[in-house]
């Protein structure tokens, strides 16, 4: 059989993603392979097509056991013989596993790293036949990857123990550095490294000011009642102030953060997964070992720290390839204490870096979508379309004067109030703290009176991001005028501003467009979409793990009346057909025929 009839039978996928192919053809001519991919790009398919093809047994070494778990049952569900051993194994079902590899009855087996380092785990294994090892999150293995793992560093004795048993190594973040380092630690030859591209078309890009953000996510749900999604934070408090918030509004949420114990992070973890509870208010300790497909947005209600934590928790949405929306908000006050955590940190220069691309990612006013590919080294040609940037371009206009008022108020204040103060000023606040420290007596006092709190606090940030003005930090948060602001304010130097779009603005704009282009609630996909949840519930299976939300979209659009229209639709192979399909053409029949009358 040849991999293309296996990735048909066995997954119910009619042609291989760019990369798979390329690696899948070099892991069977023994060679090893690093492959870099993003999150949902399939990196598992890699590894597990030829582990069926070779004749022996695959080894994957993975860091998480609910990721162990997650891939098994879906390889079971493709009728495929795969199992794990971990911690969460008692004696006799690890003996029993044991008992199934010594038999020749798997095709894969899970293990973490820990595990297959033991040496008698090792003469265990150079007693069969293995025909590839996997390394997933390869990049545990570097000390310049971002999440470096001790136990990871000694797998680079499998090539001492296996000679000629070819690696593949995975990993959906690596720099440079980092990938040139697995090669070397795995004894991988460079020109093995395989790259997919990062872009994720089928995620929209938007990044809102913060105003009302809690509005804007409630009504979000709210428009989108069956779609799952998480909600990052910053903070644990915040996590649960929003779900609580959520709740009061009528809407099902759980909270997910490190302070909660082990047993209750398992329990929204798997409330999640299986479709339970579908919004999870979380700090970024929510994720890691999630391989949910139909993660429909995420919603950042923070900025992040910096563009690969972004990249890597926006990545979780939309896996299946649908259409999947992420909205990042923004603003002044996370960047000051983004700021503070990036000075307190070992590496302040690195840190700080890596704040200021995410924040000119979050200020940008060209295709956003471009700028997270550049910061990959990958450049995208044309704009995106699908990103608030493309869809709505920003307006310019010569915020020179503005500038200049806001600037000179920062000297008359003798740079010695934080923007809050500044912004009062400008609008001629009288509240007793600036009366009392006579800031009602310098000349601007009040000179932006007609612009509103929340636009002088967008216009800051543009000046803050032109480099006009600086927060110190280590001085109360008070604004500074910097050389290029002296250049505006004394030198008739010119500087351009962008016009500020609200959230609520947006949200309308945003749902006008998503009622042109969304059609009404799909009535056959909500009966599958029940159909499926029995199913798993009877199966004790994640939802997706029955069918993607995308083979349930296929089947509405194919409408498919037979068993063999059934295997043409993507994600149904013939096993899973067997073990879970037909309850769901009779469904699709039973529809078809109310429908004829029409
Ligand atoms: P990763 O491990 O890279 O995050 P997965 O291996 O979990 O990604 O794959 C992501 C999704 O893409 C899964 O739902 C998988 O079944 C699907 N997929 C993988 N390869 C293909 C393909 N060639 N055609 C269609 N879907 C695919
Ligand atoms: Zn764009």
């Amino acid at each position: 059989m040849t991999p293309e009839s296996i990735l048909k039978k066995q997954f119910g996928y009619d042609n291989f993603r760019p990369v798979q192919k390329e690696v899948i053809d070099k892991i069977l001519n023994k060679n090893d392979a690093l492959v870099v991919m993003p999150t949902g790009g399939g990196k598992s398919i890699i590894y597990q097509l030829p582990a069926l093809m070779l004749p022996g047994i695959t080894v994957v070494i993975s860091p998480l056991i609910s990721l162990m778990k997650d891939q098994v049952e879906a390889l079971k569900a493709n009728g495929i013989p795969a199992d794990f051993i971990n911690s969460s194994l008692s004696i006799s079902e690890k003996n029993e596993v044991f008992r199934l590899i010594k038999n020749n009855h798997l095709k894969l087996i899970y293990v973490s790293p820990e595990r297959l380092v033991i040496d008698s785990f090792i003469e265990f294994l150079k007693n069969l036949d293995v025909s590839l090892f996997a390394i997933d999150e390869a990049h545990c293995i570097s000390v310049w990857g971002h999440d470096f793992r001790p136990e990871y560093s000694q797998l680079s004795v499998l090539k001492k123990h296996f000679p000629n048993t070819p690696v593949v190594a995975l990993t959906a973040t690596a720099d440079k550095i980092t990938q040139n380092d697995i090669c070397k630690q795995l004894n991988i030859d460079k020109s093995n490294k395989f790259i997919a591209s990062f872009d994720r078309p089928n995620l929209s890009l938007n990044v809102l000011p913060a105003k009302k953000r809690y509005e804007f996510i409630r009504d979000h749900i709210k428009r989108h009642p069956n779609d799952a999604g998480i909600v990052y934070c910053l903070s644990r408090k915040s996590t649960e102030s929003i779900a609580k918030k959520l709740r009061k509004d009528g809407i099902k949420t759980d909270f997910y953060h490190a302070g909660l114990s082990a047993i209750r992070r398992n329990q929204v973890q798997d409330d999640f997964i299986n479709d339970n509870t579908l919004v999870i208010c979380a700090t970024i300790a929510f994720g890691m070992g999630i391989d949910k497909s139909n993660v429909r947005w995420v919603i950042h209600y923070n900025l992040p720290k910096n563009i690969e934590s972004y990249y890597q928790e926006i990545g979780r949405a939309g896996r299946d390839g649908l259409p999947s929306d992420t909205f990042l908000f923004y603003n002044f006050g996370d960047i000051i204490l983004l700021r503070k955590f990036a000075k307190d940190s070992g590496q302040p220069e690195i840190q700080l870096a890596k704040l200021e691309r995410i924040q000119n990612y979050a200020e940008a006013t060209t295709c956003r979508r471009k700028i997270l590919l550049s910061y990959f080294n990958e450049h995208l040609e044309h704009n995106c379309n699908n990103c608030d940037v493309c869809e709505n371009p920003p307006e310019t206009f010569d915020g020179t004067v503005l500038a200049q008022k806001a600037l000179s108020a920062i000297v008359r204040l003798k740079e010695n109030v934080p923007s809050g103060v500044l912004i009062d000023v400008l609008r001629g606040s009288m509240r007793y703290d600036i009366t009392s420290k006579g800031y009602n007596k310098i000349k601007t006092f009040g000179v932006g009176r007609n612009i509103s709190n929340f636009e002088w606090q967008r216009y800051l940030l543009q000046m803050l991001h032109h480099g006009l003005i600086e927060i110190a930090y280590d001085d109360h948060n008070n604004l500074k005028i910097t050389d290029p602001g002296k250049d505006i304010l004394f030198n008739d130097k010119k500087v351009e501003f962008v016009k500020q779009i609200s959230a609520e603005a947006f949200k309308s704009k945003k749902e006008k467009i998503q009622n042109i282009i969304t059609l009404p609630e799909n009535e056959l996909f909500e009966i599958l979409r029940t159909m499926r949840k029995k199913i798993a519930n009877e199966n004790h299976i994640p939802a997706y793990v029955v069918f993607h939300d995308k083979t349930l979209k296929d089947m509405v659009a194919l409408m498919p009346l037979s068993y063999e229209a059934m295997l043409g639709v993507s994600g149904i192979s013939e096993h899973k057909y067997k073990k879970f399909g037909e309850p769901f053409l009779q469904k699709i029949i039973e529809y078809s025929k109310t429908q004829d009358g029409d």
